[in-house]
């Protein structure tokens, strides 16, 4: 059988694209893997940082927010012991 340009382009063709799935498959599996539901407002986020323990899908808000509610609650526990 003949190999004509045709089926070399195909088989170039259908290797690059396996590559291709293949990285963007373990790229989107290390996304997926990341992905955290925030402990303040349950929103589901992807926990970038670099050793993965994230709590909140915001800092600024969420984070904050978290921090405030158990330094009242510790306030609270105090008071109730005095
Ligand atoms: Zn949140």
């Amino acid at each position: 059988m003949k190999t004509t340009i045709n089926d070399l382009l195909e088989r170039e063709f259908s290797s690059i694209l396996q590559r291709l799935f293949g990285q963007a498959e373990k790229e989107l599996l290390a996304v997926v893997r990341r992905v955290r539901r925030c402990e303040a407002c349950g929103r589901p986020f992807v926990d970038g940082s670099r050793n993965k323990t994230r709590r909140w899908c915001e800092m600024r808000s969420c984070g904050n927010r978290a921090k405030v509610r158990r330094l009242r609650q510790r306030r609270r526990e105090a008071v109730a012991k005095a």
